[in-house]
């Protein structure tokens, strides 16, 4: 940790300091904006408080300097990619810089001159924070994959594998979309258990998945693995994933080859990706093995990803009908579960990806499964919540969900809190659901 992760800093951005404020200097994570409404080119921004920090307008002020200055000519264009492309030192020099403008007893040229530096969050269009190349969707809550096995195999709800192999398989990027981007029932085949054949129709069980996603900086060269014990420095940082699945469609698509069009119809990313480097105060050790599971293979065991591997992160899955809408009622909390849950790392989860040669790109997000725990309340899907709709959610104002209908907002939320440190946050990741044309 350093100066930047300091909790007794403060911003002369008024908003960040606000106790409870997702982000506080202490966090700084980067996304890509512009002016909601104009025409211009969209670019990096820093997130402070309820404020976009504009990177390009404070390097053409001569606000950077040295080894910033270079990273910063990174941040002209309208993805992330180019930054992700950089070595973890490359984003320490940036986020020290940017603290330095930002802090209450910095460099004050950056107050001074706030009204040409500073774009409010409100009057900000978010965009996509990269070019993603690939993306890939594990399995890696032990919890999801024991509710979801038992729901089909109530004998054996686990598979032989799942302890030995970070499960994974190939996402679909070109339908990855920003948060408050709306969602389009699907249609599909469908076949219920009742019926003789399978008939096109609009889905009857809409699904969110509450997950988290990981970008990867740097890339490895075709045919290099990447030892566990270098694969964070290929994680750049995280967003929040909505992994949105039709379940209907999925049941009856999966066998042989795994999801296909049960998943790819979208995938909501949140816009904010807080960067590795902010979440120092937040790691812990990894997963702990419950005794009786079978070794890690050694390409899957480091000291420090044992040691350092977890992210103290808490995660939520809010509920909005549109009646609860048009009644001004504010989103329920229907889940919340924390990160720690998860029976594999993020550094397990890449190391795993690129043991076969497979090259990861700047850019490209590993998303790790479901997040659910134990508890009921705690589990990251309605699939799971409702039990496969035999124990339908109620939610205040009286009305019930077995799955998703049209109209409703699924909004998931992400912070990490640890004590003497400040909480940070990951924002929003949101989307309302259309009905199928
Ligand atoms: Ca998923």
């Amino acid at each position: 940790m350093n100066e930047t992760h300091d909790p007794a800093l403060r911003s002369w951005v008024e908003s960040a300091n606000v106790a409870g404020a997702d982000f506080p200097i202490q966090n700084l994570p980067v996304g890509v904006f512009r002016r909601r409404g104009t025409s211009e080119a969209g670019r990096v921004g820093v997130a402070i408080g309820d404020a976009i920090l504009d990177v390009a307008a404070c390097l053409d002020a001569g606000l950077f300097t040295g080894e910033a200055r270079e990273v910063a000519a990174a941040c002209r264009v309208p993805a992330l990619n180019a930054l992700m492309a950089l070595d973890a030192s490359a984003m320490r020099a940036l986020r020290d810089a940017v603290s330095r403008l930002l802090r209450v007893g910095g460099d004050a040229r950056a107050e001074r001159a706030r009204a040409s530096l500073l774009v409010p969050m409100a009057e900000a269009e978010l965009q996509l924070p990269a070019q993603v190349g690939d993306y890939t969707d594990f399995y890696a809550s032990v919890h999801h994959a024991t509710n979801v096995g038992r729901m089909f195999r109530p004998d054996n709800p686990l598979l032989p594998n799942y302890k030995w192999v970070p499960i994974g398989y190939h996402g679909r990027a070109s339908s990855l979309v920003v948060s408050g981007t709306p969602v389009v029932r699907p249609r599909g085949q469908i076949k219920p258990p009742s019926a003789d054949v399978p008939r096109v129709d609009r889905t009857q069980s809409l699904d969110y998945e509450l997950e988290v996603g990981a970008f990867v900086r740097r890339g490895n060269p075709l045919g290099t693995p990447v030892p566990l014990a270098r694969a964070e420095e290929h994680l750049f940082g995280i967003c929040l994933v909505n992994d949105w699945s039709a379940r209907d469609i999925q049941a009856w698509e999966y066998q042989p080859l795994g999801p296909f069009l049960g998943k790819s119809f979208a995938t909501t990313v949140s816009p904010w990706v807080v960067t590795m480097e902010a979440l120092e105060p937040f790691r812990g050790p990894g997963p702990v093995r419950p005794a009786g599971d079978p070794p890690l293979l050694d390409y899957l065991r480091d000291d420090g990803d044992r040691a350092r591997g977890g992210i103290a992160l808490t995660l939520e899955v809010h509920l909005r009908t549109a009646r609860m809408r048009e009644q001004g009622a504010p989103p329920a909390c229907v889940s919340r579960v924390s990160f720690t849950t998860m029976y594999w790392t993020f550094a397990q989860m890449l190391a795993h990806h690129t043991s076969n040669g497979c090259n990861l790109r700047p850019g490209d997000l590993i998303a790790s499964g479901t997040v659910s725990g134990e508890a009921p309340d705690s589990r990251g899907c309605l699939l799971e919540r409702t039990w496969r709709g035999q124990e339908p959610l109620e939610l205040p104002g009286g009305e019930v969900r077995r799955f998703l209908e049209d109209g409703d907002e699924v909004i998931l939320r992400g912070y990490c809190e640890r004590e003497g440190a400040v909480r940070i946050g990951l924002g929003a990741c949101s989307g309302i659901v259309l009905a199928a044309p």
